[in-house]
């Protein structure tokens, strides 16, 4: 599977596998509308003017609707009470036709997002950033998963027969990306070591790594030669650099010029796991959707 030192890595395109997720899931969403009469519906909650959100939030409804889903949308001033935001969860938690709830991150700061986030119904918190969840995840319950390591997980099972006992490093611990990665990668019977800012020797430790997830947020630190020959690596940062002739341009966690030399196979950025992550969202909606309705599991959708 890996093609060893020297040789250029595979790509491993994200882009192309959630076009078709998506599709997927768009068939999964019309069987369920002609089997059954249900329309999965995703409520995305924006609190302030943030201007990467508001993009976010805008490609995210399009495409909910893009797989033929509902999306709700509920933009709030940036100095809405927290107590007005928690009202509308609760009303979102009891509509019956919105079966996932997003509130885009982060929220203005008068505003507790841990209390915000355990108010959503665990069984509509397609994020699967409530406690419950996080907990579910941990003891190997039916959770609700965040989407970005979701996506690299899946990215991860397309491209390895099997991860049992693969050596797997998980650079950065953050509640939304690295502990959740590190839990999935362990249910699927990896070695996992998490590493982080206080980590020594950290080329040490991702040359370990048989599967590298990098979800960092410093451009282009993991060097190739950090790199196992014909390792996986998954680079989940998304950082803007200046370009030296004016203008910027996204590199990830990950050094690609070289790291692609050294691996077997690599996500670009972008067009790495970035476009996994609002696919997982589509993937985690339909999930909430049929087992509030009793129905079977969608397949290859779940960890
Ligand atoms: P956080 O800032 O929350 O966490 C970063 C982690 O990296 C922390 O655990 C931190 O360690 C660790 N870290 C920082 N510096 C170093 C270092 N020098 N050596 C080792 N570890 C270090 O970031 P996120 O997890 O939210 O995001 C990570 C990256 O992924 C960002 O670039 C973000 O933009 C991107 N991202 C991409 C998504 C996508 O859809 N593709 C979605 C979400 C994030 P410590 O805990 O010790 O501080």
């Amino acid at each position: 599977m890996s093609e060893g030192p020297g040789k250029k890595a595979r790509i491993i395109d994200g882009k192309a596998f959630a076009t078709d997720l998506r599709g997927r899931i768009s068939r999964q969403v019309g069987a369920l509308r002609a089997g059954h009469g249900i329309t999965p519906g995703l409520a995305v909650v924006l609190v302030g003017e943030d201007p990467a959100s508001q993009v976010y939030v805008r490609s995210k409804g399009k495409m909910t609707r893009e797989v033929g889903m509902r999306s709700f949308e509920h933009r709030l001033a940036a100095d809405t009470a927290e107590a007005e935001l928690l009202a509308l969860i609760a009303r979102l938690n009891d509509d019956p036709a919105v079966h996932g709830i997003l509130v885009q991150l982060p929220l203005p700061g008068h505003i507790d997002e841990a209390r915000v986030i355990n108010a959503i119904s665990p069984d509509k918190d397609v994020d699967g950033f409530h406690i419950l969840n996080v907990g579910r995840l941990a003891t190997g319950q039916k959770a609700l998963v965040p989407c970005t390591p979701l996506g690299c997980l899946m990215l991860l099972r397309d491209h390895h027969a099997s991860l049992s006992g693969l050596e797997a490093v998980v650079v950065g611990r953050s509640n939304i990306v690295g502990k959740p990665m590190a839990q999935l990668l362990l249910r699927d019977n990896c070695t996992v070591t998490i590493a982080h800012s206080r980590s020594r020797d950290l080329p040490a430790i991702v040359r370990r790594a048989d599967i590298l997830v990098a979800a960092v947020g410093r451009a282009e630190m993991v060097k190739g030669d950090w790199i196992k020959p014909g390792a996986t690596v998954i680079d989940v940062g998304i950082n803007r650099i200046e370009k030296p002739e004016g203008g910027s341009r996204l590199v990830g966690d990950v050094d690609f010029a070289s790291a692609s030399q050294v691996a077997g196979a690599i996500t670009p950025v972008p067009g790495g796991v970035g476009p996994m992550t609002i696919a997982c969202l589509l993937a985690n909606t339909l999930t909430a959707c049929c087992r509030a309705h009793g129905l079977p599991e969608p397949e290859g959708l779940t960890a």
